[in-house]
């Protein structure tokens, strides 16, 4: 079918930019309502724009994920608006990677708000969401974007690898008690991505290994995220693809 997400409700978080701007298109696209968060209003008005022109559905609510009421806030919103979400895409993340001897705490700070705390209250909001939806028989899925970072060994990525793999390994842990009751859990971990993700570096010599790895390789677009995340969730329910690795063919 053309419309194979029909009747779901997705929230995407960190959709203002990049793979999850990209992926509530996608979302979108094929027949979801789709929530956008982040914190820039403009950008999500945008994508919903976006995403109404194309003849879809989307709501924009700004909210920054590391503040744990204004997410329990915004899951409310939800359910009042479209009723329980039954896709949640929890993408939000920083990549601030530095040589540790700089001591850059600021920045290893901000990862683990963000990576890690922000994350989680996504997953404390949405969870009854996926669950009653789960129960209601209809496909549950939670998507957790980790990165090749969370297994690979690359040198000023400690703090950002620390929180990937945490990411990486909570997801399989969580699988154990929500896959039971037909919540979908999975994480992707891509390689390279051609997003803004790297200009937020603020270690000049970070900034030109980031550039250095960048350079000549034709990397992922946001697209082939959002492929594969749409890809994931239409699969049929019983279906779990838990650990979806994708990489530019290019990259070593
Ligand atoms: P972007 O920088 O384009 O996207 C990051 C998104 O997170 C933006 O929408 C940003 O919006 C949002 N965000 C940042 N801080 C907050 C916050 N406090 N509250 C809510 N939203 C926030 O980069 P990507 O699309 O590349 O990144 C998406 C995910 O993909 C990240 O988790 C990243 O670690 C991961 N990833 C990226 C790879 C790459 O090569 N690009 C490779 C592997 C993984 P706003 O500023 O408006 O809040």
């Amino acid at each position: 079918s053309g419309s194979p997400l029909t009747g779901r409700v997705a929230v995407v978080s960190g959709a203002s930019s990049g793979m999850g701007a990209a992926t509530a298109e996608r979302l979108a696209e094929l027949g979801a309502t789709v929530v956008v968060l982040a914190r820039r209003k403009d950008k999500l008005q945008d994508v919903v724009h976006r995403i109404e022109a194309a003849g879809g559905t989307a709501l924009a609510l700004p909210v920054d994920v590391t503040d744990r009421a204004a997410v329990q806030t915004v899951a409310h919103q939800v359910a009042d608006r479209f009723g329980h979400a039954d896709l949640v895409f929890n993408n939000a993340g920083v990549q601030l990677i530095s040589g540790i001897e700089e001591l850059k705490v600021d920045d290893w700070q901000r990862q683990i708000d963000l990576n890690i705390t922000g994350l989680m209250n996504v997953i404390a909001a949405f969870l009854p969401h996926l669950t009653d939806s789960a129960q209601q028989g209809k496909a549950a899925d939670l998507i957790n974007t980790s990165s090749i970072a969370a297994t690979r060994i690359l040198e000023k990525f400690s703090v950002y690898s620390g929180t990937k793999a945490y990411i990486s390994h909570l997801t399989r842990l969580l699988r154990v008690e929500l896959g039971p009751k037909m919540v979908r859990v999975a994480t992707i971990e891509p390689g390279m991505v051609d997003t803004e993700l790297p200009d937020h570096v603020t270690d000049p010599d970070a900034s030109r290994l980031m550039a250095d790895l960048i350079h000549d390789i034709d990397c992922l677009q946001s697209t082939d995220i959002a492929e594969t995340v749409a890809f994931m969730a239409a699969l049929p329910r019983h279906v779990n693809l838990t650990e979806i690795t994708i990489m530019p063919t290019a990259q070593a």
